[in-house]
C-alpha cells in the first residue's frame, strides 16, 4: 500500500498502482473513502495505526468490487465503525440488481459484489460526514456519491472522474486504462454529474483511480468537454436531471 498525504487532512491509499483509497482526518478519527479491493484490509489499518488515529467511519462512493472489496474484511476488524453508502447503491450490497423504473435501462456495468456487512446509515445527497459534504454524482454507477471537504476544499470524487492515464469523466476511454470506461453505467448522466462537481469549484481532486490533482479546474474542463464531444448527440438528448 502507497501512501501519500495531500494537504492536512488527506491520505491517499493505493495499490497495484492504480486503486485508490483515502484517509481522511477528523477531530474524532478518520473516516475512510472506500475499502479498495479484497486484501486490502490489513494494509487500510497499518496507515491508520501509522497515523495515530481510529478508524471511526467507512464510507463508500459507489458499490463497484474495487472500492467494497474489502468491506467485510474491515467491518469485522471495526465492528463499531459506522459504514455509510447511497441508499441507491446500498441495493447492489444485497445483491440486488435491478434498475428503477425511473432510470435509464442501460445495462449496468463493472463488477459488484455481495457483501454481507449492513450499512448502518444510508446517504441522500447534502448529507453530513463529518467535514464532507455527500454530493450526488449518478452515471458512473446509478447511485454513485461525492465527498466534498468544506474545511479545504478538496473533493474525493470516486470514479465520476479519473487520473489514470490522463483526466476524463463520464467514461471517456483511455486505451491505457479502459477500465473506467468499461465499467461506467450511464456516460451521459456521468457527464452531467463531472459538471456538477466542477461547479463546486473544488481545490483539490481525489479519485478512485490516478493521481490527485490540485487546482484541478482547467483539467475537469477538458474533460468535460472531451465527453461532450465524444457522445454527441446522446448528451444533447439526454433527459433533462
Ligand atoms: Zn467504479
Amino acid at each position: 500500500m502507497q501512501v501519500k498525504t495531500h494537504g492536512n487532512n488527506l491520505v491517499q491509499l493505493t495499490r497495484l498502482i492504480a486503486f485508490n483509497c483515502f484517509l481522511v482526518r477528523e477531530d474524532d478519527g478518520l473516516t475512510l473513502v472506500d475499502t479498495n479491493m479484497g486484501g486490502s484490509a490489513d494494509g487500510i489499518l497499518k496507515a491508520a495505526r501509522d497515523l495515530g488515529a481510529p478508524i471511526r467511519r467507512i464510507v463508500l462512493t459507489h458499490a463497484h468490487v474495487d472500492h467494497v472489496g474489502s468491506l467485510d474484511a474491515l467491518h469485522a476488524l471495526l465492528p463499531d465503525a459506522e459504514v455509510m453508502i447511497s441508499a441507491r447503491d446500498a441495493r447492489f450490497l444485497t445483491g440486488d440488481r435491478s434498475l428503477d423504473a425511473d432510470e435509464d435501462q442501460m445495462p449496468l456495468r463493472g463488477g459488484y459484489q455481495d457483501c454481507t456487512t449492513q450499512p448502518t446509515r444510508l446517504l441522500q445527497a447534502g448529507d453530513r460526514v463529518g467535514s464532507l459534504e455527500v454530493i450526488a454524482s449518478p452515471g458512473h454507477t446509478p447511485g454513485h456519491v461525492a465527498y466534498f471537504d468544506h474545511r479545504d476544499g478538496t473533493l474525493i470524487a470516486g470514479d465520476a472522474y479519473s487520473t489514470q492515464a490522463g483526466i476524463v469523466t463520464g467514461g471517456s476511454l483511455r486505451l491505457l486504462f479502459p477500465f473506467h470506461a468499461l465499467a461506467t453505467w450511464n456516460k451521459p448522466l456521468a457527464v452531467h454529474s463531472g459538471e456538477v462537481l466542477r461547479a463546486l469549484q473544488p481545490t483539490r481532486l481525489a479519485v478512485g483511480h490516478g493521481r490527485t490533482l490540485e487546482n484541478p479546474g482547467a483539467a475537469m474542463d477538458r474533460a468535460i468537454a472531451e465527453a461532450k464531444r465524444h457522445l454527441g448527440n446522446s448528451y444533447a438528448s439526454q433527459k433533462a436531471y
